[in-house]
């Protein structure tokens, strides 16, 4: 072959190589570089040649690390390989580069010549980002999965558990190598209306699959559990596997039961008065003639629908935190003999102990005075007829205190701490007396509205005394206004 046309060949290859290939001197001036690499640059074969160094090429930080540590090596060992750099370019962003370096003796080992052959490394710098981002997705999600608190499992086609969270050890009450291994269907029975196979072809079609079941815990608990499956498909659509989210749903089972509950109990409490109301009504129409007692019983009766519904409403309104006081400064010893006097005297009177000066509290009036009828209203619901009540008021520094006490059917111990709760009611005295169980809950709210706090003392079979503690108004100058 013709020697020209090789070496002409040959130049060209050179020239038009996919990588860049840049010769320096020992001081690392730019001796030779190719086409390719001018191209990828945007320099020109003039603009580098003999001044430039390939170090003025480099980016703040390649610079530092080329100088420090790669020529250093490169001296050392000969060679260096595959170690990246960021070039500045002339007319383009930085382009990232992987270089490769050998040494050249020239003649007697002197003068030294290194020839580096440089990659554009654009593309593997994305791919190491777009892994790098997609590691730290996965690690995130990971972090989410052992964090949650429902039960996470990770199953075969055929149902067999592969990996569990910590979420399902608490679910199931096992730990994770009694769940793994374990197959769906012993894990979780099936609802009576679906079959372990109707789920698996579900899933194979490529559907989820959601039902509740109740799962025997560890401890032989009984725990009622929604579940939801999600089939995972290869590329020819087969199953790959399932995975399972359970999760505790025993708070919206009681919540439902209690919804239901409540619904019962409201029905109940409002159709007694209105079945009262109604009846007395069509006795009077019956008898076409005005009765004294019917009306009166009329007028009790929607007396007492009025409160039922009052308590649901402002019930309802302390749950959505829109509880508003109507305050002024009032005289608490007033409001409290008030309230004794209204309340109906079926049995023996209620004694009343109070200091012979006013008390000044700020306060609503309507909203206090309701809180001391359900505490005297549950005195004499909860005791036997003839049965002693007492009220007692007393100064205690700062504040001033209203004690209710009854000789009645007491509370119970387990009781006392739910005895403030929402349509919370004694199983044992529930029969003896109507009620929602929102006296309290609303007393409680209104006392605590007003800067005090309610407390019970009980002793089952003796008697209770609730306690209304409320900050004293020092303030002299305010006029108190006495009924
Ligand atoms: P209600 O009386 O409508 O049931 P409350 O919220 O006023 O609702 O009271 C809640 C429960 O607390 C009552 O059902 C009753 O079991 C108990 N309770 C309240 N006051 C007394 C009391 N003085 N003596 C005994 N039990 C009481």
């Amino acid at each position: 072959m013709d020697e020209k046309l090789l070496r002409q060949s040959l130049e060209e290859l050179y020239g038009h190589a996919p990588c860049g290939y840049v010769v320096t001197d020992q001081d690392d001036i730019i001796v030779q570089v190719n086409q390719t690499f001018l191209n990828w640059t945007g320099y020109t074969q003039s603009a580098l040649s003999s001044t430039a160094r390939f170090s003025d090429l480099l980016t703040a930080p390649s610079r530092i690390f080329y100088e420090n540590q790669y020529l250093p090596l490169l001296r050392m060992q000969g060679h260096v390989k595959e170690v990246a750099f960021d070039i500045v370019c002339r007319d383009r962003p930085v382009l990232p580069v992987l270089v490769n370096s050998v040494q050249r003796v020239v003649a007697d080992g002197f003068p030294l010549l290194t020839v580096s052959i440089v990659f554009d490394a654009t593309d593997r710098r994305r791919y190491e980002r777009e892994l790098l981002q997609a590691r730290r997705r996965a690690e995130q999600l990971s972090a989410v999965v052992v964090a949650a608190s429902d039960g996470i499992l990770s199953m075969t086609p055929e149902g067999r558990v592969e990996a569990c969270n910590p979420g399902a050890e608490v679910i199931f009450g096992r730990v994770a190598r009694e769940i793994v291994g374990g197959a769906m269907r012993d894990l979780f029975p099936l609802p009576d209306s679906l079959e372990f196979q109707h789920i698996l072809s579900e899933l194979q079609e490529g559907r989820s699959v959601h039902l509740e079941t109740t799962i025997r815990q560890g401890n032989d608990q009984q725990l009622p559990v929604s579940v939801a499956l999600a089939p995972h498909l290869g590329l020819l659509g087969e199953l790959t596997g399932i995975s399972a989210i359970l999760r505790d749903i025993s708070e919206r089972r009681a919540l439902e039961r209690m919804q239901h509950e409540f619904l019962a109990m409201t029905s109940h409490e409002l159709r007694n008065p209105l079945t009262s109301i109604r009846g007395h009504a069509q006795m009077m129409k019956r008898r076409s003639e005005y009765s004294e007692s019917s009306v009166n019983a009329i007028i009790t009766q929607a007396g007492r629908l009025d409160r039922l519904v009052d308590d649901l409403l402002l019930a309802s309104q302390i749950e959505a935190k829109r509880l508003t006081l109507q305050q002024s400064v009032i005289d608490l010893v007033a409001e409290v003999r008030l309230a004794v006097e209204q309340i109906p005297a079926d049995g023996a009177p209620i004694h009343l102990e109070t200091p012979t000066d006013p008390l000044p509290v700020l306060a609503d009036r309507h909203r206090l005075g309701q809180v001391f009828a359900n505490l005297l209203t549950n005195a004499i619901k909860y005791s036997a007829a003839e049965s002693q009540i007492r009220v007692r008021v007393t100064r205690r520094g700062d504040f001033v205190t209203v004690a209710v006490s009854d000789q009645g059917a007491g509370i119970p111990p387990e009781a006392l701490p739910h005895i403030f709760s929402r349509f919370y009611r004694v199983t044992a005295t529930a029969d003896q007396a109507k009620g929602l169980g929102l006296g309290l809950y609303i007393s409680h709210r209104i006392v605590e509205a007003h800067g005090g706090r309610i407390s019970v003392e009980s002793q089952l079979g003796q008697g209770t005394t609730f306690t209304v503690t409320l900050p004293l108004r020092d303030d002299t100058s305010d006029n108190i206004e006495v009924q």
